[in-house]
């Protein structure tokens, strides 16, 4: 039989003694074997330390997504995946479970991919919101950096989401340039194990940078001593192992970060005005379903609390009855089959001990389905079981999460009640809001964002369109307070930052440009002889610059400029008007035709190496400019960002139109596309026209 292995300090190592058997949910079968890994542990962590940091550390942000990217790229190429989908039907899931958690977990490393080749610089540091001047003459500033901790990220899963929930921690943590110690779950550890195996063969991570232990939390502890101040532990599972990670040495004494992702009483809350008969009524009935039946309801976002006002409760108990009793639960590698098993039996006795808990407090209304196609008794079948709160206001209701196929309708009285119920909950993951009237919404959903990381809004006119109540996306935090950890992950590149330390930086903006390499305001600059539009990308250096020659801005300009474009706002038409104005001290200019003039007065007409202008950032009109004025613009080069293999690249241009007193009337960036020197970065050898 297969012993499941760890990959350590750059080897696969098998457990040397025989250890507990991994059974197949669905038949009891046994599949793999875990046993002790042979190696030690605190190894791997000087391993990720003293290898994987220092070749990540060395990496661009852009080179560790073009990574990421391929990485994604290698779970998804179709013998691979398959792979991967033969061994998740024996964790119980279907296949539409399964490509939640293969082809969604390959996604993440896909999107996060995408984002930081959008967001991110192609360097090894980030720059965290605007320069703080710190002196009158811009002689002494500050700036934030992000800069990669230089530890290791011990990432502990839970057993649900072996694929999405590695792949979700290690995306950012390998941007922000910070080594991955993933430890599994032990009862689908084979499942992370075969994905890591296929990551690590693709030979596309460096070294080091991806780590797997398969060990029990027991042999665990060994690894989790080693960890310090540059390190982190991400977790993810039940609040009781998050109770005693908190309270571990490494984090209470040695202050490794700690992410928390832990339990969650999600709710779902149909409005008032979303009366039976209603799109928003149907469209709540089959988000709860669907959620009580994915992964056989053993989701983190699950909906556990069904909230319905008082006056609805039969119509929706009735409603969420018919749709449960059409769901067919089975072998999970049947095609037909719309529910799989739970992971395993004693997971079966636990949400059995959850749902005998609830019954304290809620009386059934569905519990029962046919499972004569498969073995109830080998196989950790379970059916649907909707409960309904006999007290909606038990505590027990609102505490006890079952990590199944379970939920409870809750009757509400008002939207002040039905905020306070789901509150209850003591903070999750999500909660979702069925309606399609605003008042009610916009109630509901301010009164409980305190109380979680995300909130889902439904209407009829989005919900083709919604990605669902349980599908956590990279661009969004996924994390809830309180009972749900108190951690964030995810979130686009909130992630990513919060690998890293940030540091303000102060010194003198020639400094600040040295550390950053993007051109701080202040800075010295290298007047350019020529033009710097002339020069490719290869040639241009941040701080080159140009000052170009001035030009007058005349009544007549702003009226033609008016004429033309039918921009006839009184401040440039109307003396007195203007004059009025406590902003003006007489006609002015249009904003826009002072940048169609600054256009005029930097840019290099010829065809060349500048192929277009993609855009401004940044854009303040600083000063009125008044006819009479004669202005000339700075232009210098603030950042440059390779885009890999294209034959060119992202330049940002420090713009400032500056009036014949050396007032700047307007600041911006202007953002252009700027070729590779012929052969560079798959810039053509020589241009047709040379
Ligand atoms: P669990 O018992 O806490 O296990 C989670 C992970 O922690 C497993 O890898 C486990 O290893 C490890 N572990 C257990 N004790 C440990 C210790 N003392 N020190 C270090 N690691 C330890 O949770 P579970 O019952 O398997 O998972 C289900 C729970 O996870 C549910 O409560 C669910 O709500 C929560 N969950 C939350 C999210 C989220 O994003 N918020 C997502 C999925 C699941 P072994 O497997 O080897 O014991």
């Amino acid at each position: 039989m297969h012993r499941v292995e760890s990959y350590m300090a750059g080897a696969w190592h098998r457990p040397a003694v025989d250890g507990r058997a991994l059974l197949d949910a669905a038949t009891g079968q046994a599949v793999a074997e875990l046993s002790p890994p042979a190696v030690d542990l605190a190894a791997s962590v000087a391993y990720g330390r003293d290898v994987g940091g220092p070749a990540l550390r060395e990496l661009t942000f852009h080179q560790r997504a073009t990574m990421l990217r391929n990485a994604g790229k290698v779970l998804l190429s179709e013998d691979i995946k398959e792979q991967l989908y033969d061994l998740s039907y024996c964790t119980g899931a279907t296949r539409a479970d399964s490509w939640i958690d293969i082809e969604g977990g390959a996604g993440v490393l896909m999107s996060y991919a995408s984002k930081a080749w959008r967001e991110l610089p192609n360097s090894t540091v980030a720059v965290d919101g605007a320069i703080e001047s710190l002196s009158r003459d811009d002689s002494f500033s500050a700036v934030h950096i992000l800069a990669a901790r230089k530890g290791v990220e011990v990432q502990i899963n839970a057993f649900n989401l072996p694929v999405w929930g590695m792949l979700e921690k290690l995306a950012p943590a390998f941007l922000a340039g910070v080594p991955s110690i993933v430890k599994p779950a032990s009862v689908t550890a084979y499942l992370a194990e075969a994905a890591v195996r296929l990551i690590v063969e693709s030979g596309l991570l460096p070294e080091g940078a991806l780590q797997l232990v398969c060990a029990s939390p027991l042999e665990l502890a060994g690894l989790l001593d080693c960890l310090g101040g540059q390190d982190s532990i991400a977790f993810t599972g039940s609040a009781g192992t998050a109770a005693a990670l908190r309270a571990h040495p490494a984090v209470t004494e040695r202050a490794a970060r700690l992410n928390i992702e832990a339990d969650s009483l999600n709710a779902a809350v149909l409005a008032p005005a979303a009366v039976p008969g209603t799109a928003e009524f149907d469209i709540f009935v089959a988000e709860v379903v669907k959620e009580m039946t994915v992964k056989a309801g053993q989701t983190c976002t699950a909906i556990r609390r069904t909230l319905v006002p008082e006056r609805h409760l039969d119509a929706a108990a009735e409603a969420l009855a018919a749709a449960l009793d059409g769901v067919v639960v089975g072998d999970p590698r049947d095609r037909d089959t719309q529910m799989g098993s739970l992971v395993g039996l004693a997971q079966r006795d636990e949400v059995a001990a959850s749902v005998a808990a609830l019954r304290g407090a809620a009386v059934p209304v569905v519990d029962s389905c046919d499972l004569s196609g498969v073995d109830p008794v080998a196989g950790a079948f379970m059916a649907p079981t909707l409960l309904q709160a006999t007290d909606p206001r038990s505590e027990t209701v609102h505490t006890t999460e079952a990590f199944g196929p379970v939920s409870t309708l809750v009757g509400y009285r008002d939207l002040d009640e039905a905020v306070e119920l789901v509150v209850a909950g003591g903070g999750s993951l999500v909660a979702s809001l069925y309606g399609a009237d605003r008042d009610e919404i916009a109630t509901l959903a301010t009164g409980v964002a305190s109380h979680h990381g995300r909130v889902l809004i439904v209407d009829e006119n989005m919900a083709s369109a919604s990605t669902g109540h349980g599908s956590p996306l990279p661009p969004l935090v996924h994390g809830g307070p309180g009972r749900a950890g108190g951690g964030q992950e995810m979130g686009g590149m909130r992630g990513v930052f919060a690998h890293m330390q940030r540091t303000a930086v102060q010194g003198s903006p020639d400094m600040l440009t040295a550390v950053t390499g993007e051109y701080i305001g202040g800075s010295a600059t290298r007047e350019h002889k020529g033009h710097p539009f002339k020069l490719t990308f290869d040639d241009l250096e941040v701080g080159d610059s140009i000052t170009t020659g001035s030009r007058a801005v005349t009544r007549a300009d702003i009226a033609a400029f008016a004429e033309s474009t039918g921009d006839k706002f009184y401040a440039h038409m109307d003396e007195e008007a203007a004059a009025r104005s406590p902003i003006f001290n007489g006609l002015v200019a249009h904003g826009y035709l002072v940048l169609s003039f600054a256009a005029g007065l930097f840019v290099w007409p010829d065809e060349g190496p500048v192929l277009a202008n993609y855009g401004i950032d940044r854009l303040r009109f600083a000063k009125p400019t008044y006819p009479g004025d004669e202005i000339h613009v700075v232009l210098t080069c603030k950042r440059k960002t390779q885009l890999d293999g294209r034959g060119y690249g992202e330049v940002a241009w420090d713009t400032r139109v500056v009036n014949q007193h050396g007032e700047v009337n307007a600041a911006y960036d202007v953002l252009t596309m700027v070729a590779n020197a012929p052969g560079v970065n798959g810039a053509p050898e020589a241009r047709s026209h040379d």
